[in-house]
């Protein structure tokens, strides 16, 4: 016999999958949202441009000693068992040189890094090892589908502040965020370069969260996986402001500096005491992983600024494919100053929901995205409703052909769209 499941928020497993928008209105559970679209995408031979992976892996100097590490036929060479709880040395110390020599950021590699199972495992480590019952986490929405989901899990709040969407881009409303942050604030989840939106926050602007942050004595976790995708100004880590290194967890990945997403080797810097908390969390996760992948991103780290300058190139000869092909339909696009995406405005195409739109897409158009409500509590959802977001870490002829689709998929799509809610009402 079965145990007995409540569905209901006083369970962890449902907690978590209702503040991630996966329970239906018949309380059944949904998949995540980029498995959803991934699947759909599969199903109907559609260009992926939902889930955020490149098309091209990175380096294959980085694969190739990742795969002799795990074949090499001398076994004293090989690495294939645990790898130490906090990650090898040799990475831990190739991430205090990249940290210093980007940002001028020192660190101690014994007792300030700490590897991780992608920057998922430490997002939720830290999130968990700082969130008691009735906390409030303040971040800007739309966020990354994760931070509700184990803000849910600790029984803490999400508070989220709408970022500005306008023809001039997006941007943090600083006066909504600064009466967000209260004295039930514990953490400032921040993430920039932003995924969804693709803002980098300025120093000025970071320099008011950081200043919140002070006043009201929260700790910042600072989600900065996107760190070297950047197209105009630099990433700034919020740690390099004056005052604010000693409250600050930064959190990065190898996934997407090398496009090796699914390598998932994290890790999570900050002052020792911060790091030692997440870490006493993230042993009992996943304790460690990636013993073959470790030291191939140490040497990426150490040998990558070459690879990261053709990444950005890359990427933003992807942007504007995407971003002028998506004008070109119609649509009102806001450009990414960095990662992989970029949102779009369905509603010139006389639809309301952007959901419903993308659900439909790669049947209709050949192409799938996401969604930009999914990453939105309920009661703000309305505010991006008729948002969808579309990556371009693709091949430029992908995304020249997902461009040409998508001129006639949008309305041909939009037009069945219509025309079942029309069913609908009659
Ligand atoms: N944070 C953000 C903003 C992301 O977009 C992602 C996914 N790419 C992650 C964290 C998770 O990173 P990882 O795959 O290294 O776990
Ligand atoms: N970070 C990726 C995105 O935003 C997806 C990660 C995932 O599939 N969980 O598309």
């Amino acid at each position: 016999m079965s145990p007995t499941l409540s569905s209901s928020l006083s369970s962890p497993w449902f907690r978590t999958s209702a503040a991630a928008n996966l329970v239906d209105s018949e309380g059944g559970l949904r998949p995540t949202i980029f498995e959803e679209m991934t699947g759909l995408a599969q199903r109907f031979d559609a260009i992926n441009l939902g889930q955020g992976f490149p098309d091209t892996d990175g380096p294959a100097e980085l694969a190739e000693l990742a795969a002799t590490l795990i074949s090499n036929d001398d076994a004293a060479a090989r690495r294939n068992q645990y790898a130490p709880g906090s990650g090898i040395l040799t990475l831990r110390e190739a991430i205090a040189r990249h940290q210093h020599r980007h940002y001028g950021l020192q660190l101690n590699p014994e007792t300030e890094i700490l590897v991780s199972t992608g920057a998922t495992e430490a997002l939720a480590a830290s999130l968990m090892a700082f969130l008691s019952p009735g906390d409030e986490v303040v971040t800007f929405e739309p966020f990354y589908d994760s931070y509700a989901a184990v803000t849910a899990l600790t029984n803490a709040t999400l508070v989220p502040v709408p970022l500005t969407l306008s023809d001039a881009g997006a941007r943090p409303d600083l006066e909504r965020f600064a009466q967000a942050v209260t004295e039930k604030t514990r953490v400032i989840l921040l993430n920039s370069p932003h995924n969804p939106c693709g803002v980098v926050f300025t120093q000025d602007e970071l320099r008011v969260i950081a200043d919140a942050a002070a006043a009201h004595d929260c700790i910042i976790i600072s989600d900065e996986v996107y760190e070297h995708l950047t197209f105009g100004s630099p990433h700034i880590p919020i740690a390099t402001l004056e005052g604010t290194f000693e409250r600050t967890v930064t959190i990065s990945s190898a996934g997407k500096a090398f496009s090796m997403t699914g390598w998932k080797v994290g890790w999570a810097s900050g002052p020792a005491p911060l790091i030692a908390a997440v870490k006493s969390v993230k042993q009992f996760l996943s304790y460690s992983s990636g013993p073959a992948f470790q030291p191939a991103v140490a040497h990426g780290l150490d040998h990558g600024e070459e690879w990261f300058e053709s990444l950005r190139t890359a990427l933003r000869e992807g942007r504007d494919i995407l971003v002028n092909g998506l004008r070109e339909a119609g649509l009102r696009v806001i450009e990414p100053e960095g990662t992989y995406f970029v949102i779009a405005d369905v509603s010139s195409l006389g639809v309301r929901s952007a959901a419903d739109l993308a659900r439909l897409l790669p049947e209709h158009a050949g192409v799938a995205g996401i969604p930009v409500e999914v990453f939105a509590i309920p009661e703000h959802q309305s505010e991006f409703s008729s948002w969808i977001r579309f990556a371009f870490c693709k091949r430029p002829e992908v995304l020249h052909d997902a461009v040409a689709r998508l001129k006639d998929g949008l309305p041909r799509t939009a037009a069945v769209l219509k025309a079942a809610a029309a069913g609908d009402k009659a």
